[in-house]
Parts: structure tokens; C-alpha cells; sequence
């Protein structure tokens, strides 16, 4: 059984005093929850105050982001060291605006991917097809490209500390939600790149989040399709109480 994990990505939003007023008010939502892994990724300066208002609480931290070089003369970029001296759990690494805005490639992905695994850190890989890509009929070849360029080299016992996230770039943050059925074929597919590039073990037991414009009130349609194990949360993530019901509504 795939434990599903909601994960919040808070993009370039909230002040430092902000980000711990969020997480603190989300403390108390998701304290019983046990069913769900629950995370937060908020901006850099933000991530040593938000894991001092985590504590040992039942939320995990994340950069959205990573340099793959573990230190030196690389001025504005941070390594996984770094993420993980600041009190990060995981990274999101290839998420579709790095890719749009910064021209990041799956061969850069692939990098960063690697040079977060050798920090012991967990990391979610963001893939997904552009609209004119779905609509030339290209949806399975880019996002089965993409898994293959930036999961390249991986091993399976890697593999267990992969989440893939699903990200259909029309989804994201327009509102336009893929609909359950689009999302579990593709998902399905995902799988099968897994499984025909690490093995069946490996693909049954990785995780594959959707990301695409998630709210309370589309999440339960998502949920109950068998390859979706939970959620990559842009907008709806911050406000504490959306994002906690999103939470609660993940369950398998
Ligand atoms: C995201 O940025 O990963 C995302 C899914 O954003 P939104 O939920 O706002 O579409």
C-alpha cells in the first residue's frame, strides 16, 4: 500500500513572519492526521524559521529548489547540504516554472536528482506536458521523456526516496483542473516508464502525485483513482485551512 503525500509548494509567496504564521496555523489542522504524509515547501529565507514552528510535528520541509554542486563559486544557488542544514525532509526538483523561466532541462534535473540523493534527502520530480503537447497528441512521449531524462542512471533503492509528481503545465495554476480520468492514464503511464526502466517492485511502490490547480473541492474526484497518491499543491496551500482539507480528503 502507496502512503499518499500532500505537499505544499509555496512559490515565491510569504515573508518570513508569514511562512510561520501559515505553518503554525497548520499545525493543529493535520496534528491526527496519520493516513497522509503532509508537506511544505516555502521560499529559502523562509525554511529555518518554518522548521523551528514545525518542531516535531507531523509536517515535512522542502526546498523547491537545488544547485546540483555541493558548494564553492556558484553566486545566488544553494546545495542539498545547504536544504538539509536548514532543516529540509525533501526538494521538489524540475517543477514546470524552473523549466519555463529558467530554461531548466531534464539533463539539469537529472543532476540536481543525484546530487540530492547523495545528501540522504527525499526529492519529488515534477513532470508534465504543455497544452499544445496534449493537444498534438505528444502528452505520453514528453512526459515519458521527461521521467526517462531526469530519472536516468537512478537505481531502484533510489527510486525509494522518489516521489513523482504529475503536473500537467495547462493545470497549473489556471484553475483548469485535468480531470480524473486524464490524470489516471497518465499516471498509469508514469508507471509503466518506472516499471520498464526499474522493475515492477519499484514502480508499484513509487508514489505519483497530481499537481494541477487542487482544491477541497475537486480533490475527492482525484483521490479515489487507484494510481494517484495525493497531491502537489500550489495556490490552495496558502491558506492553512484549504490546504488542510485538501489533506484530510486524501485518503486511500
Ligand atoms: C504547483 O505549482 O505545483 C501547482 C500545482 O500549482 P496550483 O495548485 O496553483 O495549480
Amino acid at each position: 500500500m502507496r502512503k499518499p503525500i500532500v505537499v505544499g509548494n509555496w512559490k515565491m509567496n510569504k515573508t518570513i513572519r508569514e511562512a510561520v504564521d501559515l505553518v503554525s496555523e497548520l499545525k493543529p489542522l493535520v496534528v491526527d492526521v496519520s493516513n497522509v504524509e503532509v508537506g511544505v515547501a516555502p521560499p529559502f529565507t523562509a525554511l529555518s524559521a518554518v522548521r523551528d514552528a514545525i518542531g516535531g510535528a507531523n509536517i515535512l520541509l522542502g526546498g523547491q529548489n537545488v544547485f546540483w554542486e555541493s558548494g564553492g563559486a556558484f553566486t545566488g544557488e544553494i546545495s542539498p547540504a545547504m536544504l538539509k542544514d536548514a532543516g529540509c525532509d525533501f526538494v521538489i526538483l524540475g517543477h514546470s516554472e524552473r523549466r519555463q523561466y529558467f530554461r531548466e532541462t531534464d539533463a539539469e534535473v537529472n543532476r540536481k536528482v543525484k546530487a540530492v540523493l547523495s545528501e540522504q534527502l527525499a526529492l519529488i520530480v515534477c513532470v508534465g506536458e504543455l497544452l499544445e503537447q496534449r493537444e498534438a497528441g505528444q502528452a505520453s512521449s514528453v512526459v515519458g521523456g521527461q521521467i526517462r531524462g531526469c530519472l536516468a542512471g537512478l537505481s531502484p533503492e533510489d527510486m525509494e526516496r522518489l516521489v513523482i509528481a504529475y503536473e500537467p503545465v495547462w493545470a497549473i495554476g489556471t484553475g483548469k483542473t485535468a480531470t480524473p480520468q486524464i490524470a489516471e492514464t497518465m499516471h498509469g503511464e508514469i508507471r509503466a516508464v518506472v516499471e520498464d526502466m526499474f522493475g515492477g517492485e519499484t514502480a508499484e511502490a513509487v508514489r505519483i502525485q497530481y499537481g494541477g490547480s487542487v482544491n477541497p473541492e475537486n480533490v475527492d474526484a482525484l483521490m479515489t483513482e487507484p494510481d494517484i497518491d495525493g497531491a502537489l499543491v500550489g495556490g490552495a496551500s496558502l491558506k492553512a485551512e484549504a490546504f488542510s482539507q485538501i489533506v484530510r480528503r486524501t485518503k486511500k
